[in-house]
């Protein structure tokens, strides 16, 4: 005789294992530990007041889907109001597919969805943008940079401003725990100290131009973003990014996923070892940080940006495409 698993919370069928704390839990008790993760990061990080106005930046994924729904939920109870935001970067196959999704899920919570395009902002798509990318590579294979390299600038930027235009105090992004333990890792790996200083839960409030982005998700693993996504029956686009293979992102999540497989809880652990360092750094670095931080507007798109560079980091990478364009 086959015995179903039972709830270790309340004896209901089981639906979930939860391998790292070696449970099994039913579909309520998992959506409510979900939800109560997020009430969690809103505590520890004082993340959302009643007065806020956030802008929840939205791709049509499971990730971006439970962020919006539960700071849904959350709005409820705390009275913020919630501007969902829809990057399309102009991938064909892709985006198109999740923005439908993305859509559909704003609907159903009777939000309106704001949409806005790199090929509005910066004149390219992201297709067009590879393209020429790999025309130029033809005849200089070092030519240019990842996809990603591209598209993580752009998409900052985007949200920046649109956030920004439309009068939001806050920026939510659907950054889970995998998201911030592979960042913390690759920061390690590629020796930029200084990345884990500016980079946490809740960055960049108080600098000129810049709307503070917040992670209620960080105490949720992705696979639990899937599983909550699926048990709540929200509508999300499953596809990956036909770029994606191009990202170093792609070599640190596939080796935290072997680690986390073989050793469950090693997410949780670097998670937690990069809040307690961060703790310890954050205090101090970040204020000398931000009282260094001296942002001006770019000539060119309007967008804050720091350094010493003559426009911002999107504005640079078109006019590396129209000037490679102009030689061709
Ligand atoms: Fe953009 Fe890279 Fe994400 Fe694709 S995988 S949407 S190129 S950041
Ligand atoms: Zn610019």
């Amino acid at each position: 005789m086959i015995l179903m698993a039972r709830c270790f919370k309340c004896q209901d069928a089981a639906v979930v294992h939860v391998a790292y704390t070696k449970q099994d839990v039913c579909r309520s008790c998992f959506c409510s530990q979900f939800e109560s993760r997020v009430r969690k990061a809103n505590y520890d990080f004082s993340l959302l007041l009643r007065s806020d106005v956030i802008a929840v930046g939205i791709s049509g994924g499971k990730d971006s889907a439970c962020l919006l729904y539960n700071l849904h939920l959350l709005s409820k109870e705390i009275g913020f109001q919630l501007t969902p935001i829809l990057i399309d970067e102009g991938i064909a196959g892709y985006r198109n597919k999740a923005a439908a999704k993305a859509e559909e899920l704003c609907e159903q919570l009777s939000l309106p969805l704001h949409t806005f395009s790199y090929k509005d902002s910066f004149g390219l798509s992201m297709d067009e943008l590879m393209l020429k990318r790999n025309e130029k590579r033809k005849e200089d294979a070092s030519f240019g940079r990842p996809s990603c390299g591209y598209c993580g600038v752009f998409r900052k930027n985007s949200l920046n401003k649109a956030a920004r235009e439309l009068g939001c105090s806050k920026l939510a992004i659907g950054h889970n725990a995998d998201d911030v333990a592979q960042t913390f890792l690759m920061n390690l790996l590629r020796g930029e100290k200084s990345g884990n200083e500016r980079f946490g839960v809740a960055v960049d409030a108080g600098i000129a131009g810049f709307v503070p982005r917040i992670k209620p998700l960080i105490y949720n693993l992705e696979l639990e973003c899937a599983q909550y996504a699926l048990l709540k029956e929200l509508p999300f686009h499953l596809g990956e990014c036909p770029y994606s293979n191009e990202a170093y992102r792609g070599v640190v999540k596939d080796f935290l996923n072997d680690a986390e497989e073989k050793y469950p809880g090693t997410k949780f652990n670097l998670l937690s070892s990069f809040l307690s360092l961060h703790k310890k750094l954050s205090g101090k670095a970040v204020e000398e940080e931000k009282a260094h931080v001296a942002t001006v507007a770019c000539p060119t798109c309007g967008e804050s940006y720091s350094g010493s560079n003559a426009t911002c980091k999107a504005c640079s990478f078109v006019k590396e495409f129209s000037q490679s364009a102009a030689r061709n």
